[in-house]
C-alpha cells in the first residue's frame, strides 16, 4: 500500500480541475486534496471545500472573498482570496503534488512557486511551458522536481519514453484531432460561429481550449510544450492528424522502432497518470474495444489554413520572449472571439500582427515574460478596437 498523495488542485473548478476531483473521489484511500482554487466559481469552489476538507482555499476574485469565508466558516479551512494567493498558498501548503490546471498566463507564477517549494508538478497548463519554458524547466532541474505532463499527447510520449534514453528518440509525433473544421477551406472558415467552434468532436473541455483546438492552436502549443519537456529540436516534432484520437501521440526510436500510446479520449488517464507515476493504479474507466473501432486514419495537418500552427512553428525556432507574444495575442484573440469582437480567422491574423509588432528579446528573464505579456496585451487590444 503506497502512502496517501496530498494534492493542490489550481482551478478545481475546471474541466481538468473537476475530472481530476472525480479521481480523488474514487480514490479515497489514496489520495488527500489539500489546497482547491478557483477564479470566480464561488458555488461550486465551496460545494467541493465542503466535500474535500482541503486545509487552504483561494477564490483568485477578491470581491468574493466574503462569500466562500462565510460559506466555509464552520471548517477549519483557511480561506484566501486574489491571484497572488495561488502562488503564496504554494509556500505554506503540505501537499506534495500541484495540478496545474488554471487557464492560460495566470499558471505561470503559481507553476513557479510551486516549483521552488518542491511540488510535483501535474502540468496541465502548457501555457506555462509555452510562455516560459526554458526559465521552468531550468527551475525543475535546480530544485530537482518532476515535471509530469497531463496533457494528454504528452502524458503518451512521457509514458512512450519510460525505460528508454532520451537520446535515442528520432521524433516525436504528436496526434491532432483536426478539431471541429478539419477539412474546411479558409473560405469556408471565415462565417464560422462561436457556437460552431465550441463543439468539438471527441474532447469534452473548456472553453479556451476549445477555441485553440478549432484554430489549431493547441497543437501548435502542444508543439511548443514537447520541445521544452522533452528537450527536442523542433524539427524533431512532427504533427499528424488522426481524426479518432484514439492514439495519443507517438515516439520514433533511432532503430526505426515507434512506440504508441493508446485509449479512448479521456483526460481522466493522463491525470491519474500524473499523481500515481511511477505506479499504474486500476481504474473504472471505460475500456476500448477494437472491433469497435475498426479503423484509425491519418493524414497531414493543414498549416496553411490553419495558420497557428505555422505560427507556433516559428516563434519556437525563433525563442526568446517569442511563444510568450503569441500566447498573449492568442489570450486577447480568444477572448475577444468569444465575445464576438472578432471573426474565426482574425484569431491567427491578430496573433501574426502581435507577432511582428511586439520588442523580440533573445534571451528575457522572468521580468521580461511578465512585461512582453503586458505590452502584448495592450498592442493586441489597439489591433481590435480598430477591427
Ligand atoms: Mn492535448
Amino acid at each position: 500500500m503506497t502512502q496517501k498523495k496530498k494534492i493542490a488542485i489550481l482551478g478545481s473548478t475546471g474541466s481538468i480541475g473537476t475530472q481530476a476531483l472525480d479521481i480523488a473521489r474514487a480514490n479515497p484511500d489514496k489520495i488527500i486534496i489539500e489546497v482547491l482554487t478557483s477564479n470566480n466559481n464561488t458555488d461550486l469552489l465551496i460545494q467541493q471545500a465542503k466535500e474535500f476538507n482541503p486545509s487552504h482555499v483561494v477564490i483568485a476574485n477578491e470581491e468574493k472573498y466574503q462569500t466562500v469565508k462565510d460559506a466555509l466558516s464552520e471548517f477549519d479551512i483557511k480561506v484566501f482570496a486574489g491571484s497572488r494567493s495561488i502562488a503564496d498558498v504554494m509556500e505554506i501548503t503540505s501537499a506534495e503534488i500541484v495540478l496545474t490546471a488554471m487557464v492560460g498566463y495566470s499558471g505561470l507564477l503559481p507553476t513557479i512557486k510551486a516549483i521552488q517549494n518542491k511540488k510535483r508538478i501535474a502540468l496541465a497548463n502548457k501555457e506555462t511551458l509555452v510562455v516560459a519554458g526554458e526559465l521552468i524547466t531550468s527551475l525543475c532541474e535546480e530544485h530537482k522536481v518532476d515535471l509530469i505532463p497531463v496533457d494528454s499527447e504528452h502524458s503518451a510520449i512521457f509514458q512512450c519514453l519510460v525505460g528508454e534514453d532520451l537520446n535515442t528518440i528520432d521524433k516525436v509525433i504528436l496526434t491532432a484531432s483536426g478539431g471541429p473544421f478539419r477539412g474546411k477551406t479558409k473560405n469556408e472558415l471565415s462565417a464560422v460561429t462561436k457556437a460552431d467552434a465550441l463543439k468539438h468532436p471527441n474532447w469534452n473541455m473548456g472553453n479556451k481550449i476549445t477555441i485553440d483546438s478549432a484554430t489549431l492552436m493547441n497543437k501548435g502549443f502542444e508543439v511548443i510544450e514537447a520541445k521544452w519537456l522533452f528537450g527536442l529540436k523542433p524539427q524533431q516534432i512532427e504533427v499528424v492528424v488522426h481524426p479518432q484520437s484514439i492514439i495519443h501521440s507517438m515516439v520514433e526510436f533511432n532503430d526505426g522502432s515507434i512506440k504508441a500510446q493508446m485509449g479512448l479520449p479521456d483526460m481522466k488517464l493522463p491525470i491519474h497518470y500524473a499523481f500515481f507515476f511511477p505506479e499504474r493504479i486500476s481504474t473504472q474507466l471505460k475500456r476500448m474495444n477494437f472491433s469497435e473501432i475498426r479503423s484509425l486514419t491519418f493524414e497531414q495537418a493543414d498549416k496553411n489554413t490553419f495558420r497557428n500552427l505555422t505560427l507556433a512553428y516559428e516563434a519556437m525556432t525563433k525563442g526568446g520572449n517569442m511563444a510568450c507574444i503569441l500566447n498573449a495575442a492568442n489570450e486577447v484573440a480568444v477572448e475577444s472571439f468569444l465575445h464576438d469582437k472578432i471573426k474565426f480567422l482574425q484569431i491567427a491574423e491578430l496573433n501574426e500582427k502581435c507577432m511582428s509588432k511586439v520588442s523580440f528579446i533573445p534571451k528575457p528573464n522572468l521580468e521580461d515574460l511578465v512585461n512582453t505579456d503586458k505590452e502584448t496585451r495592450i498592442i493586441a487590444g489597439t489591433f481590435i478596437s480598430k477591427i
